[in-house]
This record gives C-alpha cells, sequence and structure tokens, in this order.
C-alpha cells in the first residue's frame, strides 16, 4: 500500500461503499436525505446499519460509537460492542439496528449544560448526522465505528457544538439561494460553506514535557524566561523538517488519510518547534469533524514518536503562539464559489453584493464574531505577537479596496486593478501574472482570494462556533438583501444602489493598515468598533438583543441555549484560570522556592568558606548574587501569598460571570506578579538547582 490513493479514504464508510453495499433504492433514498434532509425511513436506517456494521466488522472492529462534540470542545464517544444477546445455544452475532444507528442515550448532565439540565432530568440523545460519513477510527482497542452525531437534551436544546453548525448551515443554504436567484440562477439547488481549517501546534520533546507540571497540568508554561534565542532570526519558519518530526508527520498523514481526511500542507511555523498542518477544505460540518480528528491525531501520533504535541494557543510566553485559520467561502452544489470575484469584481455585481453582505454581517456582529473565537487560552494570544488583534476588522486587499471605494463615491464601479507581471530579473525564472494583492497578516479577517480567512480561532478550540456565527451572521445580510431586491423593477440598478448603501454604511469595519500596532487600538476606537480583550469581555455578545434576534430568527439557538452557553463559558474560563493558579501554587511552593533556598545555602556556605580559607579574598560576587536571590525569593514568597488569597477569594464568589470577572481581576494579575521574580531567578540560579527544563532547553531540541 504505497500509493495513497490506494488507501485514501479506506477507513470511511463513504459515498463509494454506500453505492457498493446498499441497494440501489436505499442508496437513492440517503442520498435524498443526505442532499435534502428528507426524513429517512427505518426501512432504510435498517438497511444503512446493516451494511456499515458488516463493513466495520471485515475490518476488525467490534464497537461502535456516537461520536459527538459535547460544550467541552473536545469529542467525546461511548463504545457498545456490536454483539446480540446469545441464543439457545450460547451463540452471538454481531448486529446494528437502523434504531442504534440512528439515535443513541446518553447521560446528558455529565456535560456541561449551562444550567439547561439537572442531574435528575438527565436524558440526552445522540443522533445520527448522515452528512458526515461514518469511519473507522483505530485505537489500541482496535479499530471502532465511529458514527458522527449531533448531541440534544430531552427537551431538544443543543448540548453539543454540531447542532447549531448544521442548522447555521440550513440557515444560510436558505438565504444565500435566494441570492442567487435574484440573479437568475435557477439551477443551484443548495448553497455549503466550505471551510479549510489550518491547525498550528507544538512539538516538543515527551521527556521534558513531562518534567513540567505546568505543561502536565495546563498544557502551557506557566513560568519560563526567554532564551538567548527565540524566534528573531526567521529561521525556522518554512525551514527544512527535522528527521523526528519528518517521520511524526508521515504518521500523522497516513492516519488521517485513511480516516478520508486530506491532510494536504505541513510545515515549520514561525516559532522555533511550532508547526502547521491544512487540509484541503470542505464542508463546514464535515470540516469541524475534520479538525477535530487532526487534533486527535495530532496527540496520538507524537505519543507514538516520543513527543508531546501542545494545543494550547500560547505555550510559551514571548514566543509567536497557535491559532486556527478559518478559510470560509460559499459553494453551490454545481460548483459556484459566490466569494470567487473573477479578473474583474467590478463587473461582478453578483460578488459585490456578497461582498457588501459579508461586510455588513461582520461590521453589525463584529462582538459576536469576536466572542466566537473567545477561550481563556486564546486571551494570551489575540493582540500578541503575530495574532491578529482582539478588535475585529476586514482586510480586503488593494484590488478590492479600490472598486469598492468606486462604489463608496460613484455608487458603481467601472475599473478593477488587475495584477502586474511578475518579474524576478532571471531570464530563466517564468515570469508570471501577480495576485492583484498583498497579504497581510495581521488582519484578523482576511480577504484571500476567493474566501474570507478567519484568524481569531484559537489553536485549541472547535472551529464549529467560529462556523455557525459567519453563517448565521451573513444568512441576516442575505436575507435582509434579498427582502429588499426581490421586488424591485429594475434588478439591476436595485442592486448597484443597495451594494453602495451597504458598502457606505459599513466601511469602518475596512481596515488595511497594521492591526498589531497602538494606533489602531486609538482608531478603532474613534471609528466605534468593539475591542474585548478578553474572553470575559467577549460574552456578553452571546446574549445581547441583537444576538438573540438573529440565533432564534434563524432556528440556531434560542434564547435559553444561548444563555446557556454564557453561563458554560464563564464557568470555562473560570476553571482554567484556577488550574492556572493551583498549578502555579504548587510549582512556587514545593519545586522552585525549596530550589532557591538550596542554592542561596550554597552561596551562604561559599561565602562562609572562602573567607575562613582565605581572608582577603573578595567574595561580593557571591555575596551579591545571595542578595539578588534572596530578595527576589522573598518577592517570590510574597506573591506567591497574594496569589493563595486571590484564588481562594475568586473561588468562593457565587455568581459564574462574577467568578469569571474575579479570576480576571485578582487571580491573573497575582499570577504575573508571581512569575516575574521567578523568571528572573531562573536566568542567574545555578542550572543544576533549577527544578524543571527551560524555554531553551524545550525549544531548540526536538
Ligand atoms: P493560503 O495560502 O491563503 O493560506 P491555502 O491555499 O494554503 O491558502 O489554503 C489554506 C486553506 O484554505 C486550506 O485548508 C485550503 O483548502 C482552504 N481553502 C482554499 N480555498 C478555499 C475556499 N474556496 N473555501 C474555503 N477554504 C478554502
Ligand atoms: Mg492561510
Amino acid at each position: 500500500m504505497y500509493d495513497v490513493a490506494d488507501y485514501f479514504g479506506c477507513n470511511v464508510f463513504g459515498e463509494a461503499e454506500m453505492r457498493k453495499c446498499l441497494s440501489q433504492e436505499s442508496y437513492e433514498a440517503l442520498r435524498e436525505t443526505i442532499d435534502t434532509g428528507k426524513e429517512l425511513s427505518l426501512k432504510v436506517a435498517n438497511e444503512v446499519a446493516e451494511a456499515m456494521k458488516n463493513w466495520a466488522v471485515e475490518r476488525g472492529a467490534t464497537h461502535y460509537t456516537h461520536w459527538f462534540q459535547p460544550l467541552t470542545g473536545a469529542t467525546a464517544e461511548k463504545h457498545d460492542s456490536f454483539i446480540s444477546a446469545p441464543d439457545g445455544d450460547g451463540r452471538v452475532v454481531m448486529e446494528l439496528s437502523g434504531k442504534e444507528l440512528i439515535k443513541g442515550e446518553t447521560d446528558g448532565s455529565s456535560f456541561p449544560s449551562g444550567g439547561l439540565r439537572s442531574t435528575f432530568e438527565a436524558r440526552g440523545y445522540t443522533t445520527w448526522d448522515c452528512t458526515s460519513p461514518a469511519f473507522l477510527k483505530d485505537s489500541s482497542a482496535g479499530p471502532i465505528l465511529c458514527i458522527p452525531t449531533a448531541f440534544c437534551s430531552y427537551t431538544g436544546e443543543a448540548l453539543d457544538k454540531k447542532t447549531p453548525l448544521l442548522r447555521s448551515m440550513e440557515a444560510i443554504n436558505a438565504q444565500a439561494i435566494r441570492i442567487l436567484r435574484l440573479f437568475g440562477n435557477e439551477t443551484s439547488k443548495k448553497v455549503v460553506p466550505s471551510v479549510g481549517a489550518e491547525q498550528e501546534y507544538f512539538l516538543i520533546d515527551r521527556g521534558k514535557y513531562l518534567q513540567r507540571e505546568d505543561m502536565i497540568f495546563t498544557g502551557r508554561t506557566l513560568f519560563g524566561a526567554k532564551p538567548p534565542k527565540g524566534q528573531e532570526m526567521d529561521d525556522h519558519y518554512f525551514g527544512k523538517i527535522r528527521e523526528r518530526i519528518g517521520a511524526f508527520m508521515k504518521d500523522v498523514d497516513r492516519e488521517l488519510w485513511r480516516m478520508g481526511v486530506t491532510a494536504k500542507t505541513e510545515h515549520n511555523e514561525v516559532a522555533p518547534a511550532q508547526h502547521e498542518l491544512a487540509p484541503i477544505y470542505a464542508p463546514a460540518n464535515v470540516a469541524a469533524d475534520h479538525n477535530q480528528l487532526v487534533m486527535e491525531t495530532l496527540k496520538r501520533m507524537a505519543k507514538r514518536h516520543g513527543l508531546r504535541c501542545l494545543l494550547s494557543e500560547k505555550p510559551f510566553e514571548g514566543v509567536n503562539g497557535s491559532g486556527k485559520h478559518n478559510n470560509w467561502s460559499l459553494t453551490t452544489d454545481d460548483g459556484i464559489n459566490l466569494l470567487n470575484p473573477g479578473k474583474t469584481p467590478h463587473k461582478n455585481a453578483q460578488f459585490m453584493l456578497v461582498l457588501a453582505c459579508v461586510i455588513e454581517a461582520v461590521d453589525i456582529h463584529a462582538a459576536l464574531l469576536r466572542e466566537s473565537a473567545a477561550d481563556a487560552g486564546n486571551d494570551l494570544r489575540l493582540g500578541a505577537d503575530e495574532a491578529p488583534p482582539a478588535i475585529i476588522s476586514i482586510f480586503l486587499g488593494d484590488q478590492l479596496q479600490d472598486v469598492v471605494e468606486q462604489y463608496i463615491s460613484t455608487g458603481n464601479a467601472t475599473t478593477s486593478i488587475s495584477g502586474e507581471i511578475f518579474k524576478s530579473g532571471v531570464s530563466t525564472l517564468p515570469d508570471f501574472v501577480k495576485d492583484a494583492t498583498d497579504r497581510n497578516r495581521t488582519s484578523p479577517f482576511a480577504f484571500t482570494g476567493n474566501k474570507f480567512e478567519f484568524r481569531s480561532v484559537g489553536s485549541n478550540d472547535s472551529i464549529s462556533e467560529a462556523n455557525v456565527v459567519l453563517n448565521a451572521i451573513v444568512a441576516e445580510s442575505f436575507c435582509k438583501a434579498a427582502d429588499a431586491l426581490e421586488g424591485a423593477e429594475n434588478k439591476e440598478d436595485a442592486i448597484r444602489e443597495y451594494t453602495a448603501k451597504l458598502l457606505r454604511e459599513h466601511k469602518r469595519i475596512l481596515f488595511n493598515g497594521d492591526g498589531y500596532s497602538a494606533e489602531w487600538v486609538a482608531e478603532a476606537k474613534r471609528r466605534g468598533l468593539p475591542n474585548s480583550p478578553t474572553m470575559v469581555d467577549a460574552v456578553p455578545a452571546l446574549t445581547e438583543e441583537s444576538s438573540v434576534k438573529l440565533f432564534e430568527r434563524f432556528g440556531i439557538f434560542t434564547a435559553v441555549e444561548l444563555a446557556s452557553r454564557a453561563e458554560i463559558a464563564y464557568e470555562n474560563y473560570a476553571k482554567t484560570i484556577n488550574i492556572e493558579a493551583l498549578t502555579m501554587i504548587e510549582m512556587a511552593s514545593k519545586q522552585i522556592i525549596p530550589a532557591v533556598i538550596r542554592y542561596v545555602s550554597v552561596l551562604g556556605g561559599s561565602v562562609n568558606n572562602v573567607r575562613t580559607a582565605c581572608p582577603d579574598a573578595d567574595v561580593s560576587v557571591q555575596r551579591n548574587l545571595l542578595k539578588y536571590c534572596s530578595e527576589r525569593l522573598k518577592d517570590a514568597s510574597t506573591a506567591l501569598n497574594v496569589l493563595k488569597n486571590s484564588q481562594d477569594t475568586a473561588s468562593k464568589t457565587k455568581d459564574a460571570e462574577e467568578r469569571a470577572k474575579s479570576y480576571r481581576d485578582l487571580v491573573i494579575p497575582a499570577m504575573k506578579a508571581l512569575r516575574r521574580p521567578v523568571d528572573e531567578l531562573e536566568m542567574v540560579v545555578d542550572k543544576t538547582y533549577w527544578p524543571m527544563p527551560t524555554y531553551g532547553d524545550i525549544l531548540f531540541e526536538v
């Protein structure tokens, strides 16, 4: 099996398998359900279940699981074997019924529900998402048949990340079709959001990882001085992939390809030990499933290679963090990309209307979009180093910006800047037509050719929420546009005027400059753009009136579901910071302070010994170092006590929102105050006394 084409997707019960294993009638019925959402009869479900089970059993599977995505952000699975009750002779058969395929039952109260479920009414259901194919996942327990499902409570509230995503895909489909019809397109039947999620991650040596409690408990370092070398030489980005990493990537690719995940691009990222993996884009729900598989596989394969994969957004202070660039576009069933401007966007009225709607949507709901990427870990990234700022703005690039400006000033556009010929000055290198636009790495929401790239999502987060919000807000703008334009007498004029109106009203969200600069923060404020630097500031956007109206209108979330999600967000934030605080307390109390005490005793001993042995010897070096260390030891001890008190106060705060605020305002500053003297000590304490590997040890020897 050397040819990838021979084994790609061999672990997926996909289109080809279904056609092969199902009767023509059932295959067509299932296809119709997948394409149009038509209800599936139990008879067909039974046949699909039987075929799926046979396929899995032939490949060695003994168990199946309803694979779902609860609000923890990870995936969950409960394994059931295929065995039937023994017959009279004590024999079993392997079986999977249509009912078992379609519906699973689980304890809803053991997953976060934000007050939606209490333990006495705990029933939750997982229901088969037939639009995302079932697959086999290899594990130490053998291959397991994973049936992608949505997870809802007994009363129908979504308890997962997938249900709202599917609901939002239906919403944007319905509204985007209306836009296409405005332009006389009667042939496209469906519009699907296409998503490609670029995943950034760090890989470090597992042995070193195991020597640091902060990484074990929190996935990131909570102490650590800067090493002498950072990323300033830019020698890691796109650098040669090291042997050990190469072997790891090969395994990752093979595993993912077997599961039908189109791992495509792999390279070293900006920071030392940082890498990226990007698949080929897929429908949003499949992309969300696949991204979960990517994260899982990265972690699993790392272990196999004696490595540890860190998905945390900021594993090392002062070093670039990791994100997930969410590439998003809209594709019809007959292959049209609504975000493809063509070579002359000024002539493409449909594209311009779609673009104007996206701009309107992002401007109106900027705070909500920011919230969709909110995560305690991501607070350390947004606005720092390479990452986009916490302020949402849109980068269009020279070509589109120019067309948009023509619309704004004249109500129409008559020209498009075209790409120039790229000349290298070397006759043997080919000349080619350049992209009409350069890139802007600082923008959180950038147009990149035929898609938007939302770069704020954290590396550890599910991409579902970001896409739920993108789909919903753009559906709303499409809906408004269709309402306004469907009855117009002169469609062409009406569309042009409407496009110009939207661009005029929402131009404040467009920004092509440096998103990292302090000037932008001031400028954004002047423009009235929201800025939520932390997750706690971002969460209220979920329950704002405009958000509730938006989500209820399209049946994506009810007000109750939104309130529960806000509650869960606050709880997650508080829990995350609490674990970090306790870890710092533990490390400082049991490892760092004792190590420094040992070291200052050695220094003290040296001062005395040297003076006894040689009364005129100069012991000022030892003495100064002793003084320096003792001062910082004192500072660390004081800061440790403050942190203990703050953690205690915060953890006792009753209300979830208030508790999250206490962690942000009391505990995080106390954590910073403890880190400072400890990092200073790390720089001077004899390395043999320092109780854990340093940034230099971890980042450069993988
Ligand atoms: P870039 O260099 O702009 O980051 P790539 O071609 O490397 O672009 O693509 C990055 C990600 O975007 C990949 O996952 C890719 O499949 C995805 N992508 C490409 N085109 C589209 C599209 N039309 N819609 C959604 N995602 C796309
Ligand atoms: Mg990219």
